[in-house]
C-alpha cells in the first residue's frame, strides 16, 4: 500500500551544520534531499592538509580533556543525553532529510545514542579505574592496571545510521579521555554535524571532536593515516584496506562490517509473531541495516503456511515519502545503491529465482523507493544468495531439522547477526549456541543483541573485527599500563647462593603456590 505525499515539514536551517565541517566553504559539495533529489546543503570538501590540521587541532585539545576526571567528562554526556531527548524532532528531520529512511526508524536511530549514553553514564568510571592484581609473589610484590586514552581517535562512519553510528563510537572513546576526527559518509554528514552541535551545547571542548569529509577519495584514507586508533564502519571491501594501513601504521583498529544474516524458524514457532516481526527485521530502515535478516530459513512442515502469510504482510506495507510515522518504510539512500538492489533481484531472476511480493523501482514515489520483495527458489551462483544486498530483499529457504538448519545458516563468509525463532527455549539456545556469529536473537527479528549496551557487539569471520557496547567499547580505546612494585628485593638469589639451590627453592615455592592456589 502506498500513501500520499503530505505536505512537507519546514526545513531546518542546515547552513550551521555544514559550517562545522573543515575546509574552505568555497570548495563544497552537495548533499541532497533524498526524497526529492534536491540539493539542500554544501559541505565544504576537505583535502589532505585540512585533515592533518583536524589532527593537530584535536591532539592539542585531548592533554586537558584527559587530565579531567572521569565524573567531570561524564558531566557533558548528562546533558548531551538531556539534548537528544529534547531535539529528537529535529534529528529525526535531519536524519530522514539526507537518508530517506521512514520516520520510524530515523526516531528510532535518535534512541540510540542516549540509551548507550546512559549505560556509559552509569558503569564508566568503574570500568576505567585502576585495578588491583595480585603481584607475581603474593605478599612481596603488587601490581596496579592504569588505563591511559590513546590519543585521537579517528572515526569512519557510513551512510545508513549517520546519527547513531557516527557517535556511538565516538562517545566512549572521548568518555576514556580522548580527542575524535570525524568523516562521516559524504551523502550523511548533516547528521554527524548535528550530533556534534548538541555536544557543543552540552559543554564539550570545542576542538576536541573534528569534523571532516569530502565526495573523493582524499579524508578517508588521510584520516587513518594520522589516527592513533582507527574506528571503522562499513563494506568489508573498504575495511580490509583500512585494516592493512593501520596494521602497517601499528595503530589499533576496529572494523564493524558487513553481514548477510539468517533467521530460523522452527516448527514450534508462533508464526503471528514471527511474521510482525520479520517485516521489522528484514525491512527496517528500508533493509540498509548491517544487522537485518538477508535470508530466511522455515522448517519444511511450516514453510507454505509462514510463506503466504509474510507474503500477504509485505504486500500491504505501507511505502512513501512522509515525514511523520505513517511509513513503515521508506526510500533507498543513493540512485547508486538503488541499482545494486535492482540488480540483485535481476540477476537471480534471471536464474530462475521467484519473486512471490515486490521486486521493481518505484520512481513514481521518489527518486530511490524499491519495493519490499520476497524470493523464493534462490540458489546457489545468484548474487543474492550469498552476497549482502543491504536492501528490502529477502530469499525464503525450507530445512527438514536443525542440523540442516544450522548448516545452512553458517554457509556465509559473514557472521554478524541471527534470529531464531521457537517455543521451546532449549531448542532455540541449542541453535543458538551453534551459530557462528556476533549476535543471535530468540524470537526477535530486530537487534536485540545490540541493544544490549552492557553486552559485547560485533561480527565474527568476515563480520568485522573488535567490538563495540561493553566494557570492552570502552576500554578498547585505552591502553594499559601494569605498574607492578616490588615491596621487597626477594628476586633472583641472594648474594652468595648458588643458581642451582636458588632453582631448587623455587621449584618447591611454584609447587606450593599451585597447592595454595595463590597463582
Ligand atoms: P563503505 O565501506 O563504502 O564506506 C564506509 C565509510 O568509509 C564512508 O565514510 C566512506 O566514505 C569511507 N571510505 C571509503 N573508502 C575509504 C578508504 N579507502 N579509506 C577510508 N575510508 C573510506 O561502506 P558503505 O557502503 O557506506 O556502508 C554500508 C556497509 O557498512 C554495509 O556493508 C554494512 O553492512 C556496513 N555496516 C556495518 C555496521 C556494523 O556495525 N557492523 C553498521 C553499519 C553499516
Amino acid at each position: 500500500m502506498h500513501l500520499p505525499r503530505p505536505p512537507s515539514r519546514p526545513r531546518p536551517d542546515l547552513t550551521p551544520l555544514a559550517a562545522l565541517f573543515r575546509g574552505d566553504p568555497r570548495d563544497a559539495f552537495d548533499v541532497v534531499e533524498v526524497y526529492t533529489g534536491a540539493p539542500i546543503a554544501q559541505v565544504p570538501r576537505a583535502g589532505a592538509a585540512d585533515v592533518a590540521a583536524a589532527f593537530g587541532a584535536a591532539r592539542a585539545a585531548q592533554h586537558a580533556w584527559a587530565e579531567r576526571s572521569v565524573q567531570d567528562r561524564l558531566r557533558v554526556f548528562r546533558r548531551f543525553h538531556r539534548l537528544v531527548l529534547k531535539r529528537h524532532a529535529l534529528i529525526s528531520d535531519v536524519i530522514q532529510l539526507e537518508t530517506g529512511k521512514a520516520r520510524r526508524m530515523a526516531f528510532e536511530e535518535m534512541c540510540d545514542l542516549p540509551i548507550l549514553t546512559s549505560h556509559y553514564l552509569r558503569h564508566a568510571e568503574r570500568i576505567l579505574r585502576p585495578v588491583r592484581h595480585a603481584g607475581a609473589v603474593p605478599g612481596v610484590t603488587a601490581a596496579l592496571e592504569l588505563r591511559h586514552p590513546v590519543g585521537v581517535v579517528g572515526v569512519i562512519s557510513p551512510w545508513n545510521f549517520p546519527f547513531a553510528i557516527a557517535f556511538c563510537d565516538a562517545i566512549p572513546a572521548l568518555i576514556a579521555g580522548n580527542a575524535v576526527v570525524l568523516k562521516p559518509d559524504p551523502h550523511t554528514p548533516l547528521s554527524a554535524a548535528l550530533a556534534l552541535s548538541l555536544l557543543h551545547e552540552a559543554g564539550l571542548p570545542r576542538d576536541l571532536v573534528q569534523l571532516v569529509c569530502d565526495d573523493g577519495p582524499v579524508t578517508g584514507p588521510a584520516v587513518v593515516e594520522h589516527a592513533d586508533f582507527v574506528m571503522f564502519t562499513g563494506s568489508l571491501a573498504t575495511g580490509r584496506r583500512v585494516a592493512a594501513r593501520a596494521g602497517e601504521r601499528m595503530v589499533p583498529s576496529c572494523l564493524e562490517l558487513g553481514g548477510k544474516n539468517p533467521m530460523i524458524v522452527l516448527r514450534d514457532a508462533d508464526l503471528d509473531e514471527v511474521v510482525a516481526s520479520a517485516v521489522l527485521g528484514v525491512f527496517g530502515n528500508t533493509g540498509q541495516l548491517c544487522l537485518h535478516m538477508e535470508r530466511i530459513y522455515v522448517e519444511d512442515d511450516v514453510y507454505e503456511e509462514f510463506r503466504d502469510r509474510f507474503v500477504e504482510r509485505v504486500g500491504r506495507m505501507r511505502v512513501a515519502a512522509r515525514y511523520d510515522f505513517e511509513a513503515e518504510m521508506g526510500a533507498l539512500a543513493t540512485p547508486e545503491h538503488l541499482a545494486r538492489v535492482a540488480a540483485h533481484v535481476e540477476d537471480a531472476v534471471a536464474r530462475g529465482a521467484r519473486v512471490l511480493v515486490g521486486g521493481r523501482p518505484r520512481p513514481d514515489l521518489g527518486p530511490t523507493f524499491y519495493e519490499p520483495t520476497v524470493l523464493e527458489g534462490v540458489t546457489e551462483g545468484m548474487r543474492v544468495h550469498r552476497e549482502e544486498t543491504f536492501g528490502p530483499v529477502v530469499a525464503l529457504y525450507p530445512f527438514s531439522d536443525a542440523e540442516e538448519a544450522v548448516r545452512l545458516a553458517n554457509d556465509s563468509e559473514y557472521g554478524l547477526n541471527a534470529s531464531v525463532w521457537s517455543t521451546d527455549p532449549d531448542a532455540a539456545m541449542a541453535i543458538a549456541a551453534q551459530l557462528e556469529t556476533g549476535h543471535v536473537n530468540i524470537n526477535d527479528s530486530a537487534p536485540l543483541g545490540y541493544a544490549t549496551k552492557s553486552a559485547p557487539s560485533g561480527g565474527a569471520k568476515s563480520s568485522g573485527l573488535g567490538v563495540r557496547n561493553g566494557d570492552q567499547g570502552l576500554l578498547k580505546f585505552t591502553y594499559p599500563t601494569t605498574v607492578a612494585t616490588l615491596k621487597k628485593q626477594v628476586m633472583g638469589p641472594p648474594e652468595g647462593t648458588p643458581y642451582a639451590a636458588y632453582a631448587k627453592r623455587t621449584l618447591a615455592t611454584l609447587s606450593w603456590m599451585r597447592r595454595l592456589r595463590l597463582r
